[in-house]
């Protein structure tokens, strides 16, 4: 089974500031387009529920731990971050 272990706050804010270096990274990569439809998507997803953040966050923290070096990717037409496939899940635009 599966353990995870529980953050402490310090490990935790450790995280969110990774995790928000790693977003300005990827939105200096995008077009102000495509930046501006990922902010407005992040902006629309705190305000929908806090806790789906934090959520968010902790699997974040776990898949950069873990994850195999692969290129984030993320739609052009909806800025949301798509898994592979040839298809956005959430619009269904062609990657
Ligand atoms: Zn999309």
């Amino acid at each position: 089974m599966e353990h995870i272990p529980e953050m402490s706050r310090e490990e935790l804010e450790k995280a969110l500031e990774k995790a928000q270096r790693d977003m300005q990274e990827m939105l200096e990569k995008m077009t102000p387009e495509e930046r501006e439809q990922a902010d407005r998507r992040a902006k629309q997803l705190i305000e929908e529920d806090q806790a789906s953040i934090q959520k968010l966050l902790d699997d974040a923290a776990r898949l950069t731990a873990s994850a195999p070096k692969e290129t984030p990717k993320f739609c052009a037409n909806c800025g949301a971050a798509v898994s592979g496939g040839k298809f956005c899940a959430y619009c269904g635009s062609p990657l």
